[in-house]
């Protein structure tokens, strides 16, 4: 879970990718980087927390140059720590290179263990350092070749922005895991970035989404694309469309949104139920929601508002004030729910606990019936590819029926869009094949890139404080 933006030829090329971080801010609160080229050096700022606090007008004016690539991460692989922040930036024998990364490397431990037992010293626990290192060692002459050798040894998602002295390079993984579009800025320059809701925010047109196993190269010759790898089925992750692309997003010529909201549809006409309103859970139920109420004639209501200003939540304090994360989110609308059967839609169930808790907010508020409504099939098995799930135990959905999961949130009905409405609402490039080029694994187990089992690798020691 993370975002990747990366602007070539334009004089203002940091500006640019903090705003479209703005926009790419979804994918990951962690930490925020940036790194631009004046076309002699590298410089960098990258800190933990959330893009509006870490760039202030200074220090995006020590960001100098009309190349930057920038990131937004929550961590997958590696610790949530500053030394894990992004873009990570390095010298070696070719001179200073940056690495963005979004995806996950499923042989980044057992890569590392082999090049640590070879005398490479690694600075941070992110998966991503294993591509510099594989860089820097590779036998290749150009910089482009020196990426396409090293990829050739990872295996996993990877949507990539790289940034030398002169050039910048982007990388999709061949099975276009993760999402990655190109764009052209109105007046000046490329702008390539996770998702296309950036390009709207700095003012760029849409080209194209790169293709799986595509790599850009943009340099003072202009630029160019070569297809390094070997050509694999495409199996875009399902979930972007699910949960965690933003509804202003376009993937694979789908819109978000309009995804979501078949997804909704589907969803009304596999569990129908008589009712009395419609509502979301904030924000990820909207669009789904919206589509169950218009299939299923029933009234759309907020019945519950959300709090734009509380980020993650970890403290619990105490018994007294109970449920309270979720209570700091989420506040039910009573004028909505009192004395109403309630169908109420969320895009997902991972632990159950969210989903416990606000139904009993919603039954708090005075409702006569909770009816939960899933707009994706149970999460049974955990993402290698770079969304954060826990671990197969903590879901759910691998070891319950839906009947079990239902009394435990303590609904009155549970439905769970199909896998099969989840594919046809996800209208994928037209491909009739029976996955449509998609990587369901969280929600079919199975997965299209067997996991190594894992390596026991060293564990940095050092301890910044
Ligand atoms: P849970 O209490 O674990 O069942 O949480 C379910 C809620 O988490 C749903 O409202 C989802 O929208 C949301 N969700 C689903 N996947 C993720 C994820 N990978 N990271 C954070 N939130 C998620």
């Amino acid at each position: 879970m993370c975002g990747v933006i990366g602007i070539y030829g334009h004089p203002e090329a940091a500006n640019l990718a903090y705003l479209g971080l703005h926009a790419l801010q979804h994918r990951g609160q962690e930490s925020a980087g940036i790194v631009s080229s004046d076309g002699e050096h590298l410089r960098w700022v990258r800190e933990m927390g959330h893009v509006g606090e870490i760039f202030t007008q200074d220090r995006l004016r020590r960001l100098p140059g009309s190349f930057a690539i920038g990131h937004v991460r929550y961590s997958t692989t590696g610790d949530s720590a500053s030394k894990n922040a992004q873009p990570i930036a390095v010298d070696y024998s070719g001179g200073s290179l940056a690495i963005a990364h979004n995806g996950n490397l499923v042989n980044a431990a057992e890569l590392r263990a082999r090049l640590e037992d070879g005398g490479s010293i690694f600075q941070t626990t992110s998966d991503t350092e294993v591509i510099l290192h594989l860089i820097a060692r590779s036998r290749e002459g150009s910089l482009p070749d020196r990426v396409a050798d090293a990829l050739r040894a990872v295996r996993g998602a990877y949507s990539l922005a790289f940034l030398s002295e002169s050039m910048m390079i982007i990388v999709r993984d061949p099975m276009g895991i993760r999402p990655l579009s190109l764009g052209k800025h109105s007046k000046k320059g490329w702008v390539v970035a996770s998702e296309t809701c950036a390009f709207d925010l700095i003012e760029a047109s849409f080209v194209r989404d790169i293709e799986p196993g595509e790599m850009l190269i943009f340099d003072k010759d202009g630029m160019r694309r070569v297809f390094p790898f070997m050509t694999e089925k495409p199996y875009r992750c399902v979930f972007e469309w699910v949960y965690f692309a933003r509804p202003d997003s376009t993937i694979a010529g789908q819109s978000v949104y309009q995804a979501r909201e078949r997804m909704g549809r589907r969803l009304a006409v596999e569990y129908p139920v008589p009712a009395d309103v419609v509502i979301p859970v904030p924000d990820s139920g909207t669009a789904a929601a919206i589509g169950y109420a218009r299939e299923s004639g029933l009234p759309f209501g907020q019945g519950l508002m959300r709090s734009h200003y509380v980020g993650r939540t970890f403290i619990e304090p105490s018994e007294s004030i109970r449920h309270f994360g979720v209570k700091l989110k989420l506040s039910p609308v009573r004028e909505v729910l009192a004395g109403k059967r309630v169908v109420v839609v969320d895009d997902s169930i991972v632990r159950g606990t969210t989903s416990s808790k606000i139904i009993g907010m919603i039954r708090g508020a005075g409702a006569r019936e909770v009816h939960l409504r899933i707009s994706s099939p149970p999460t049974v098995g955990p993402c290698h590819y770079g969304i954060d799930t826990p671990d197969r135990d903590a879901l759910i959905a691998s070891a319950h029926t839906v009947e079990e999961i239902c009394r435990f949130v303590g609904a009155d009905s549970l439905g769970y869009l199909s896998l099969g409405g989840l594919r046809a609402s996800i209208d994928c490039v037209g491909s009739t094949d029976e996955h449509r080029g998609l990587c369901d694994g969280c929600f079919s187990n199975s997965y299209p890139i067997a996991v190594a089992p894992p390596v026991h690798s060293r564990q940095l020691r050092l301890i910044s404080a």
